[in-house]
């Protein structure tokens, strides 16, 4: 998709001669954070680099198929003993990482790929382009750029990357580009049908309970034109659902006609309430998210606010109507 950059050059020299990369997304991962650093891992190994992929949590069960998965590092004992370069996908600053700076700072060089409007592009050597979909696009383009094999293993990450995060290809951030270059990992050999049972079909039973509980508690603002979901911590505790493992419950909101913004707002403790917020259209929910410390893209974003569920609907309510002008 990309044109040859010279940004891109610096960065793939940079990757080759490391004597160890590590590669981290963000907290609560998803399929882009994680695929796009497994793709990496798996670019970066094919070309002799030491790599890893490091992790604040416990990967997800749903995430279990990707290739090089049981590789993670999730614990500070197993890290390595040694890295020059760390790479920061999917999102812009290193708190995001949920990993100690300090641990990360001490590298030679962080290099930042990431493609969220949100992000100002201030972390070390940064290639942030919101025209991309998601970030396993953007890999792709590293990879292609520097010549490097695209294997089964790193098609079925990239496309996982790529699928997760345009809604499997509906969303409106779903170009041409994105089309082509899902064809192309599928051609490289990307293992599609694995890719959908897990990160599209599956729910678990705790998963349908908490779906359950949350739509009993639907309501909407504005005439309609905000629908919220909530899930209050003791819905958690009684459906023994990790906070994890939720992936597309704001999807019910957002489907409501004449829905405009969608927001989930999810109690993970009594006083951390998670926001995930979706639009349609021009309304940027990302300036909503970014108010609250947060951040995201134009039509879909997110933050989490140390108060009660209960505080955090009324604040982040009230900024969403100044995003409709309504109250
Ligand atoms: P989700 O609602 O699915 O968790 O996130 C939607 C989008 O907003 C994703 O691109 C995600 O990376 C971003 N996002 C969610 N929460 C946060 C947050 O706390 N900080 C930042 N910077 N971005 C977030
Ligand atoms: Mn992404």
């Amino acid at each position: 998709m990309a044109p040859s950059s010279p940004l891109l050059d610096t960065i793939i020299a940079r990757l080759c001669a490391a004597q160890g990369v590590l590669l981290v997304g963000h907290v609560a991962t998803d399929g882009d954070s994680l695929g796009s650093c497994l793709g990496l891992w798996h670019l970066l190994r094919g070309q002799g680099v030491p790599a890893y992929v490091v992790a604040a949590e416990k990967i997800p069960a749903r995430f279990s198929f990707l290739p090089g998965v049981h590789s993670v590092i999730t614990e500070a004992t197993d890290y390595p003993p040694y890295w020059d370069v760390v790479v920061v996908m999917d999102c812009g600053d290193l708190r995001r990482t949920g990993l100690s700076e300090t641990l990360l700072r001490c590298a030679v060089e962080v290099i930042n790929i990431d493609h969220h409007q949100s992000n100002q592009g201030m972390l070390g050597t940064a290639w942030v382009d919101p025209r991309f979909a998601a970030v396993g696009q953007q890999v792709l383009a590293l990879a292609e750029q520097a010549g490097w094999e695209v294997t089964p293993a790193v098609a079925t990450c990239l496309y996982t990357a790529l699928a997760t995060d345009s809604g499997f290809f509906r969303h409106s951030n779903t170009s041409g580009a994105v089309l082509r270059d899902a064809a192309t990992l599928l051609e490289a050999g990307a293992d599609m049908r694995s890719i959908v049972e897990n990160c599209l079909e599956r729910k678990t039973l705790s998963e349908l309970c908490l779906l359950r509980e949350a739509l009993s508690l639907l309501t909407q603002e504005c005439d309609g034109r905000v629908t919220v979901l909530e899930i209050p911590f003791t819905v958690f505790a009684r459906c023994g659902v990790e906070e994890a493992e939720m992936e597309g419950m704001i999807e019910y909101a957002r489907a409501v006609p004449g829905t405009q913004i969608a927001v989930l707002l999810r109690a993970v403790q009594t006083d951390i309430t998670k926001v995930s917020l979706r639009s349609r259209g021009s309304n940027d929910v990302s300036v909503v998210a970014m108010s609250f410390g947060g951040g995201g893209h134009l039509n879909a974003a997110g933050c989490t606010l140390h108060l009660p569920l209960s505080d955090v609907r009324a604040a982040v309510l009230a900024a969403v109507k100044q995003v409709l002008s309504c109250d």
